[in-house]
């Protein structure tokens, strides 16, 4: 591509969108305030483009002044065939074929040719609407949150998906909502709505006219443009201010809903005009340093005190542009040439911007129509630009998809169309995942809302059950409380009058009794305290079952708990089951990664032929790896990307994921990064030499001992590492990987990770106690050459470490490799016809030599004579002449030549 760097900076933008949407975060320098350049005009010289002319240039270059990429970034999406498309073209294959995974599209001539294209992005027909956003839109939203003004624009023929793309509310399905509904979320998501606002106006440009789609009455609004600060406005124009995302949605619809709509022949929503959403975003921004704050402290603090609250704007544009197409096509009637014209003028005209932005001209002819002098201020130069241009997969309208697709182009500034030769088997696998990627993530957004609003019915329809009953018993306890209280009143009254009467009885008819009471009397009384007896049991039976009700009112409020226990137990299981997702939606995040290695490895393969199979020592691995040809950057930085987005930190769980394929993949993806020094480091803190160590000891599989082996291998090239792999058990481990693998490669790689070990200094001691030097020998039961090149060269590191140490005192007595047997071997090799094994044994011989407690266990294992063979006819004169040295410098080996009659 021409301007490289470009779609970089889609990538960059959308993966630094997270943090920064963060309401708290900090600002960058470079977003400063007012004083930016963005409320400056583009000045007719475009001489605040930067100075290459390259708008994106590269993402350093196109950093500089105001912070944002100037450059259009063009996507592309398929409208997925509709029902008629199904019949009508059953027989024919679409007229694009998109290569997701290189940002390409093909675009079908004849059966047989095709011409390729390149995007910033390709969005199959298979791209959800949450994806869309994210590289089409967040990068703009986030710049507006910024404090920058930002456009995002649909462009395509009627019926290809502009409205889909950039309008759908998506009430019914959240996974279908639209860049607009989405876009708000998040502004609404960041700003504060005590310090910040945002407002809204929503537009129709119809034949060069605008039109208020919130106040129909509206219809002829002006433009009007700053001269000083550029900044275009519409004064007349209702701006209505939102404080929540229902009422934006209302909005729409009500806008929508007056949008003019001229139906065609193509497709009966089919739209004439250009709808136009105005997003204004003004945030206050707070304890924002003027940069004078270097300076001394109390006079920059006194400065910031004086220093007026600072607000900043940001405006958002989306515009859903009125068809591509020619209007001769469409078949509408009336004044469809008058509307021709006007349509074409605005198209048009945006097409010449685009174009002289593109090219760095001199002069923009914003002023040519209305949609391009609304958008001045808001689009190319310093603002961010998004277009995203949508085709239908017809073959019939080939000609309609390819003046799109070159209109999309020339907003890219692409001069020479990319021609592409290669194919690529791996292509359909990753384009599967790709659409198994969005199916899930779709599926998971609207489960979880669903899930959500379930959750909340329930627990609202729990409470109001509870304090109904609540309400109901506390009244019939009340009542019943009254009643007996009543009674109770009365009966006690009841008793007093009777009392009373008695007393007046006694004292009439009975003046000489003393008071005594008759029998009757006695007898009356007597009944009346039974009756009272009894009412007084009724009313404490009543109480009983009162307080037996309550309980139960008890029991049922609890089993009410119990209830939201369950729904909160349900919760967690969706709860896990959304990890799960997210594993297995890094699970394929981490396969696609894997399949990005590998064809970024084929290709390099393809290209450098028979490259790989004289690569011999166990830095094989990183040397695959770094043969990066130059036109691998591109794949690179995607696998970097990836390996980004999926986290190291996934990828080492994956090594303990319960599927062995899974494992396996995991396994071959940390080898993989295991083999570029950059990320070894990474590997090793996060915890991957433990776990690649555990998987040699757990797992069963050869494959997977042989990859683990491969990596622990090429993470073994750095000395701290070697310690570590030590101080973990790691020649144990690798010694039974050894002794256990049948495979010639396992075999490779473990011999190369223990070689590696072999020349540490500081380990001698504890790998050769550990049986280090043991599983090395064993090893060359297996007869395959590279094999034995690592055995070799793991004894020639080995005795390299010793000799040194012996001359240094460290190390007294014979060789641990003469004590664990290596001799034979090494004598028995040191002749071989691989050079790798050959050089690396004769290193060794001479190490060994030239240490007199080794000499006689050397002459009786027939070590002389390889040393005197290597002293005259090694083709390596270094090697040669050490040999010479050592033989002509030992005692020993002097007696035993004399004895022989050798000469040297
Ligand atoms: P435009 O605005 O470009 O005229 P629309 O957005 O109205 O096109 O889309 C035309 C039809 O195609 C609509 O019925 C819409 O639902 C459908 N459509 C467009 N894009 C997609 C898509 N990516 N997936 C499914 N249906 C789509
Ligand atoms: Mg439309």
């Amino acid at each position: 591509m021409a301007t490289s760097g470009g779609s970089n900076v889609v990538r960059n933008g959308t993966h630094n969108y997270r943090s920064s949407l963060k309401p708290d975060r900090p600002l960058s320098a470079n977003s400063n305030p007012k004083n930016h350049v963005k409320s400056k005009p583009l000045s007719s010289t475009g001489q605040r483009r930067n100075s290459t002319g390259t708008i994106g240039g590269s993402s350093a270059a196109s950093k500089d002044d105001a912070g944002v990429p100037g450059r259009v970034r063009v996507a592309v999406r398929l409208r997925p065939r509709n029902a008629e498309e199904m019949v009508a073209d059953a027989d024919y294959a679409d007229c694009v074929e998109l290569q997701p995974e290189l940002k390409r599209l093909k675009l079908r001539k004849h059966n047989w040719d095709s011409e390729t294209y390149e995007f910033d992005e390709v969005l199959t027909e298979f791209a959800s609407q949450k994806r869309v956003y994210e590289v089409v839109a967040r990068p703009v939203v986030e710049s507006v949150l910024d404090g920058y003004n930002g456009t995002i624009m649909a462009y395509g023929q009627t019926g290809t998906g502009k409205t889909y793309t950039l309008g759908r509310l998506g009430e019914e399905d959240t996974a279908a909502r639209g860049i607009m509904v989405r876009a708000m979320e998040d502004i609404l998501a960041v700003v504060s709505l005590e310090t910040d606002s945002v407002s809204v106006s929503y537009l129709q440009l119809y034949m060069e006219t605008i039109q208020d789609l919130l106040d129909p009455a509206n219809d002829n609004i002006s433009i009007v443009e700053d001269p000083k600060t550029g900044d275009v406005s519409l004064p007349g124009a209702k701006l209505v201010e939102i404080r929540d995302q229902q009422s934006f949605v209302e909005l729409l619809r009500l806008g929508e809903a007056h949008r003019f709509a001229a139906n065609t022949k193509l497709n009966t929503e089919s739209s004439r005009s250009h709808a136009i959403l105005m997003v204004h975003v003004k945030r206050s921004v707070k304890g924002r340093d003027s940069g004078l704050s270097n300076e001394n402290g109390n006079h920059s603090h006194m400065i910031k005190s004086l220093k007026p609250p600072v607000v900043q704007k940001g405006k958002l544009v989306v515009v859903d542009l009125a068809g591509s197409e020619r209007i001769d096509k469409s078949g509408s009637e009336g004044h469809t040439l008058e509307e021709a014209k006007s349509i074409n003028l605005s198209l048009s005209a945006l097409g010449k911007c685009i174009n002289a932005l593109a090219e760095n001209s001199a002069h923009v002819p914003f002023r040519d129509s209305k949609l391009t002098r609304l958008l001045r201020d808001s689009f190319g130069g310093t603002a961010r630009t998004s277009l995203v241009i949508t085709i239908g997969p017809s073959p019939r309208h080939r000609g309609e998809t390819a003046s799109t697709i070159m209109f999309g182009q020339r907003a890219m500034k692409v001069e020479n169309m990319v021609k592409l030769k290669e194919e690529f088997d791996y292509k359909s696998l990753s384009r599967t995942l790709d659409i198994q990627l969005d199916r899930l993530s779709m599926e998971h957004e609207r489960q979880q809302k669903a899930f959500e609003d379930e959750i909340e019915r329930l627990s609202r329809e729990a409470k109001r059950q509870i304090s109904e009953a609540e309400k109901q018993y506390g009244d019939a306890l009340e009542k019943e409380r009254l009643k007996y209280q009543k009674d109770y009143l009365e009966s006690v009254k009841k008793l007093e009058e009777q009392m009373v009467m008695m007393q007046r009885k006694n004292e009439n008819s009975h003046p000489t009794s003393n008071g005594e009471l008759s029998a009757e009397e006695a007898a009356d009384l007597k009944i009346m305290l039974q009756k009272e007896t009894l009412s007084r049991k009724a009313a404490e039976e009543e109480v009983n079952s009162l307080k037996i009700q309550f309980t139960e009112l008890k029991k049922s409020e609890a089993s009410g708990k119990l209830e939201i226990l369950k729904l909160h137990k349900k919760l967690e299981d969706e709860a896990r089951e959304k990890e799960k997702l997210q594993g297995e939606i890094a699970i394929l995040q981490s396969q696609l990664l894997q399949l990005s290695i590998e064809a970024d490895e084929s290709r390099r393969q393809l290209g450098r032929p028979g490259s790989a199979k004289d690569a011999s020592g166990p830095d094989s691995l990183t040397s695959q790896v770094k043969q990066q040809q130059p036109s691998g950057n591109g794949e690179k930085a995607s696998i970097a990307k990836l390996f980004e987005q999926v986290g190291l930190q996934r990828i080492l769980s994956l090594l303990e994921a319960e599927d062995a394929d899974v494992r396996i993949h995991a396994v071959k993806v940390v080898a993989n990064l295991a083999a570029e020094e950059t990320n070894q480091e990474k590997i090793v803190e996060a915890g991957g030499l433990k776990s690649l160590l555990m998987l040699l000891k757990s797992s069963q599989d050869e494959i997977i001992h042989r990859v683990a082996a491969g990596a622990i291998a090429n993470l073994a090239m750095n000395e701290t590492n070697q310690e570590l792999i030590m101080a973990q058990g790691g020649i144990s481990l690798l010694s039974m990987a050894a002794s256990n693998a049948e495979d010639p490669q396992t075999l490779r790689m473990v011999a190369g990770a223990i070689a590696n070990l072999c020349g540490n200094d500081k380990l001698q001691t504890k790998l050769r106690g550990e049986g280090g030097i043991k599983a090395l020998l064993g090893m060359i039961r297996c007869r395959h050459p590279d094999v034995h090149a690592q055995i070799a060269r793991g004894i020639a590191n080995f005795a390299k470490c010793e000799s040194r140490a012996s001359t240094q005192g460290i190390k007294t007595g014979r060789s641990f490799l003469i004590e664990d047997g290596a001799l034979p071997w090494i004598v028995q090799s040191a002749n071989n016809e691989a050079s790798s094994i050959r050089r690396h044994i004769e290193l060794a011989l001479c190490h060994l030599a030239q240490h007199e407690v080794n000499a006689k266990e050397m002459i009786t294992g027939g070590a002389l004579w390889e040393l005197v063979r290597i002293s005259r006819d090694c083709s390596r004169e270094d090697i040669r002449t050490l040999a010479h040295r050592t033989l002509v410098g030992s005692p020993t080996f002097q007696a035993e030549m004399r004895r022989l009659k050798i000469v040297l």
